[in-house]
């Protein structure tokens, strides 16, 4: 560590196009290729995530980030000329985009490989240096990140240290450039805090309690498969998972009918033996989401279905009659838990959204453009789909991130880019400007004295 403190302080060799794009093709190689099994095999022991799900959350979500910054990669680091507004007349001006410097990202162990990985893909593509540290909670994960950078990258260039937060909080000691933090928002507030010392950048992609609109025109068997696909996806240890749904009272029996049919179609009548669903990270998280459901259930809730745990596995579980003040509906649940709301009026939705803070992902399903329209207008989230659930995250033309206490600044693509980079403002003179007409000495006609 004492090393790439040192090197702050001098500035670093820029990393040509030629050498990002040979980072890049390789850190692709290495995960669809040469390490794909060793990435399958570290997510089922540390969750028994299935690997279908690991090949799309884990391995596609970062070649396909990689493949899209190889082909705009040049684009995005060429100069950016901008207009020369009269006054400076016989200028020219431009952007150039240089890297940050000495960056470090931290990640979390709910997409243990995509979640370290992905933002390093940005910060490679924008010219830095990288300090990685990934989650404690997911070893074997963890592990074979570092391996896979290991094998790619020279330590001066990019380095992972694995460890806690013991480890996390020596680094953020530590004077970077830039620092890239995934997690939850308490310990966002830490870094952000820890960043202020150096007036180091932040980019925080943070979590939050994300809900879904379903309105009377919805169509709710496409809702349901679409939901039950985000919600229960890596047993809804996801940040932008839907984390309560509010449907019209018309719509709730049918929509509970279809979500039932949806949740045994996809993992049988024992979801905790399917192969297709995966556990909680570990007792304690297990514990926490298991707690939430008890509460809820003590002061009334009611259990559509699933409910049962065996060790880190809860069954997908979906809740009504839910009273607003458990923890069920304050706390991030980030598990397999769904309250399902039933509301009359848009307004109340509307009311109860901003009562929280203002969150990560927010869902509509409608047929109703007005509805839509009011909805998006009267709501505010970092991110939102229409008709579906979590696949924003995955487009690449899209920004990625929250707003306030889901997050600062914006990930992925062409964001994550600038995420690592300085846009330094270039001005040059060509010819004598105008403007040196009105420089000293203020002789009469360009100056009047006040007595
Ligand atoms: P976490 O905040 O507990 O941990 C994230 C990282 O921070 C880990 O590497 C951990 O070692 C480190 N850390 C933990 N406590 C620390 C401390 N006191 N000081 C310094 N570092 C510390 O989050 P988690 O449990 O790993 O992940 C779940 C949270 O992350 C949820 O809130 C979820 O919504 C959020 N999340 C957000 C995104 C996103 O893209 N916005 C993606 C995934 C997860």
């Amino acid at each position: 560590m004492q090393e790439f403190q040192l090197q702050k302080s001098k500035v670093a060799e820029p990393l040509d196009f030629t050498h990002r794009k040979r980072r890049l093709k390789a850190l692709k190689e290495a995960v669809l290729f040469t390490y794909r099994d060793e990435i399958r095999e570290a997510l089922w022991k540390d969750f028994r995530k299935p690997v279908a799900e690991v090949d799309l959350s884990e391995v596609y979500a970062i070649t396909s980030e990689i493949d899209h910054a190889l082909r705009h990669l040049k684009r995005w680091m060429s100069d950016k000329y901008v207009r020369t507004p009269l006054a400076f007349f016989g200028s020219s001006s431009h952007i150039r985009y240089e890297p940050k410097g000495l960056c470090l990202i931290i990640s979390p162990w709910n997409f243990p490989v995509n979640l370290a990985l992905g933002p390093l893909v940005s910060a490679v593509a924008a010219g830095n240096r990288v300090i990685l540290k990934p989650s404690e909670l997911t070893p074997h994960s963890s592990a074979v990140v570092r391996k896979i950078v290991e094998a790619i990258f020279p330590p001066e260039e990019v380095a992972v240290v694995e460890g806690g937060v013991e480890t996390s909080t020596e680094l953020l000691d530590l004077p970077f450039h830039h620092i890239f933090f995934t997690g939850s928002p308490q310990v966002g507030k830490i870094v952000m805090k820890a960043a202020a010392k150096h007036l180091s950048s932040v980019t925080l992609e943070l979590g939050g309690k994300s809900p879904v609109i379903i309105d009377e025109t919805a169509d709710l068997k496409a809702a349901a498969k679409r939901l039950a696909w985000g919600k229960w996806m890596n047993a809804g240890q996801i940040c932008i998972a839907p984390d309560y749904i509010f449907v019209h009272h018309t719509q709730k029996e049918q929509f509970l009918t279809e979500l039932r049919k949806v949740v045994e179609e996809f993992y049988n009548k024992n979801p905790t033996e399917s192969v297709s669903f995966c556990s909680m990270v570990n007792e304690k998280h297990a514990e926490r989401v298991y707690g939430y459901l008890e509460e809820a259930v003590e002061k009334g809730a009611k259990i559509q279905f699933g409910g049962g745990k065996e060790g880190k596995r809860i069954e997908p579980t979906v809740i009504t009659n839910v009273p607003l003040g458990s923890a069920i509906m304050k706390e991030e649940i980030f598990g397999p838990v769904l309250p399902v709301l039933p509301y009359r009026e848009k307004e109340d939705v509307i009311r109860y959204i901003h009562h929280g803070e203002k969150p990560l992902a927010l869902y509509i399903f409608s047929k109703n453009e007005g509805n839509i329209n009011y909805f998006l207008t009267n709501t505010r989230a970092g991110g939102s789909c229409i008709n579906n659930a979590d696949m924003h995250f995955l487009q690449p033309y899209l920004p990625f991130g929250g707003d306030n206490y889901s997050g600062l600044g914006k990930a992925h693509g062409h964001w994550g880019f600038l995420a690592f980079s300085n846009e330094r403002a270039v001005y040059r003179q060509n010819i004598p400007s105008v403007l040196e007409k009105l420089m000293p000495p203020y002789t009469s006609g360009k100056n009047k004295v006040i007595e």
